[in-house]
C-alpha cells in the first residue's frame, strides 16, 4: 500500500459517494470525524478533506485508509489532494504572527489606542498588506484571511487590552498583550520595527527572502518578529560576505577564532575545520534595516556561541557573552577549589555529626 498515491479519478469517486450518502453517513461508514483543518472544494461544494483522501485509497490502493493512519494536514491529505489537482482550503485561518500583531498595534497606537472599523481606509490598507506577508502558506488560508473585518477585530482586541481601557477586553491572546506591552515600554523602537516590516514588504525585500524552517526559528527569539529575523539570518548566511569577512581577518594575520569563547575550528577538527567560522551581525535588527552590511558589523562566532546569542532576546554582544563565559568559569573554579582544599581543623569543628 502506498499512502498518498491517489488519482484524480478515485478522488472524484469518493466525492460521488459522499454526495450520494450525505456527509454524516459517509463519515460514519469510513470512521472519519468532521474536518477541523482543511476541506476540499469541488464544484463549489466543500468536503471533509481527510475522509475524501482516505476513501480514495480504496480504488487506487485496494483499501481505504483508516483515520489513524495519516494526518489531514499539509503533510498528508491536504497535500495529496492538491497534487491530484484539487483545491484545498483551510477551515480556520492561522493565528496572528508576532509581525502581524506589531503592524496592527502600530495602527492602534497611531489611533490614540482606540480600535478601528472595518471601513476605515487604514484598516483596508493593512488588510492588503497582511495578505502579502510571506508568513502563512497559501494552503493554510481561506478567503477570509486577514480581511478588513478580521483586522478591525484585532485592533479592538489590542485596544481593549490597554491598561487604561475601562471595559472588558474583547478577545485576543497572550501574544497581543505581549506586543502591546512592548509598544508601551518602547514605543519608538517598536514603531521602527513596524516601519521596517512595511518597508520590506513595499519594496519586495521580505517576500524574496529564502524560506526558513519554522522549527529553526523557534530556537531563535527576537522582539522584531519572524520576517526581520529571516532577513537577519539571510544576511549572516550570505556566502560572499562571510568570505570577505574571513579574508579580512586573515589578511590582518589574526586567527579565525570565536570572538566570544575563542574556539578555533581548525585546532579542534584539523583540516575539516580549517577556514570555518560563522558570522554574526551585531547591529540590532531594528537598526540594521537600511543600508548594506559593513564587514565591521559582522563578528566571527562559533556555532555554539551563535545559537546562545540568538536563543533569547535581548541578544548579548559577543563581548558580553565573553564576559559571562569568563564569569561562569571563575565561579566554577572557585567551587572546585573549595571542594579540593584539604580540610582544616576549623572545617571539622563545623561538622559535629561527622565521624572523625
Ligand atoms: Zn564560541
Ligand atoms: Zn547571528
Amino acid at each position: 500500500m502506498r499512502r498518498g498515491a491517489i488519482t484524480q479519478g478515485s478522488v472524484l469517486k469518493a466525492i460521488a459517494e459522499y454526495d450520494e450518502l450525505g456527509r454524516y453517513e459517509f463519515l460514519a461508514r469510513y470512521g472519519f470525524g468532521e474536518a477541523r483543518s482543511y476541506v476540499v472544494v469541488h464544484n463549489g461544494r466543500e468536503y471533509d478533506s481527510k475522509a475524501i483522501a482516505g476513501v480514495a485509497h480504496q480504488w487506487d490502493q485496494g483499501r481505504a485508509l483508516r483515520a489513524d493512519e495519516f494526518s489531514g494536514g499539509k503533510e498528508h491529505a491536504a497535500a495529496w489532494l492538491k497534487r491530484a489537482g484539487f483545491q484545498v482550503k483551510a477551515v480556520k485561518n492561522p493565528d496572528w504572527a508576532r509581525d502581524e500583531i506589531i503592524l496592527a498595534c502600530q495602527l492602534v497606537m497611531e489611533n490614540g489606542w482606540k480600535g478601528l472599523d472595518a471601513q476605515d481606509a487604514r484598516v483596508v490598507e493593512l488588510s492588503g498588506l497582511l495578505q502579502l506577508l510571506p508568513l502563512h502558506a497559501e494552503v493554510e488560508r481561506n478567503e477570509k484571511f486577514r480581511n478588513p473585518n478580521g483586522v478591525a477585530r484585532k485592533t479592538f482586541d489590542i485596544a481593549t487590552r490597554h491598561p487604561e481601557y475601562q471595559g472588558k477586553p474583547t478577545n485576543g491572546g497572550a501574544l497581543d498583550v505581549a506586543v502591546l506591552m512592548e509598544f508601551l515600554a518602547r514605543p519608538d523602537q517598536m514603531a521602527g520595527v513596524a516601519r521596517l516590516i512595511r518597508q520590506g514588504i513595499t519594496i519586495g525585500d521580505l517576500q524574496r527572502l529564502p524560506p526558513t524552517e519554522d522549527e529553526e526559528l523557534d530556537d531563535y527569539s527576537a522582539p522584531e518578529g519572524r520576517l526581520l529575523m529571516r532577513r537577519h539570518q539571510a544576511r549572516e548566511r550570505s556566502k560572499s560576505l562571510r568570505k570577505k569577512k574571513i579574508a579580512s581577518v586573515l589578511q590582518r594575520g589574526m586567527p579565525l577564532e570565536c570572538e566570544a569563547c575563542g574556539f578555533d575550528f581548525e585546532q579542534v577538527y584539523g583540516d575539516r575545520g580549517a577556514g570555518y567560522i560563522e558570522c554574526h551581525h551585531v547591529v540590532p535588527l531594528h537598526e540594521a534595516g537600511e543600508g548594506r552590511t559593513k564587514l565591521s558589523d559582522l563578528a566571527l562566532i562559533c556555532a555554539n556561541c551563535h545559537r546562545m546569542i540568538h536563543r533569547r532576546a535581548p541578544w548579548p554582544t559577543p563581548g558580553e557573552l565573553r564576559v559571562s563565559i569568563a564569569q561562569k568559569h571563575a565561579a566554577d573554579r572557585r567551587a572546585a577549589e573549595a571542594l579540593s582544599r584539604p580540610l582544616k581543623a576549623a572545617d571539622l569543628l563545623q561538622m559535629p555529626n561527622q565521624v572523625i
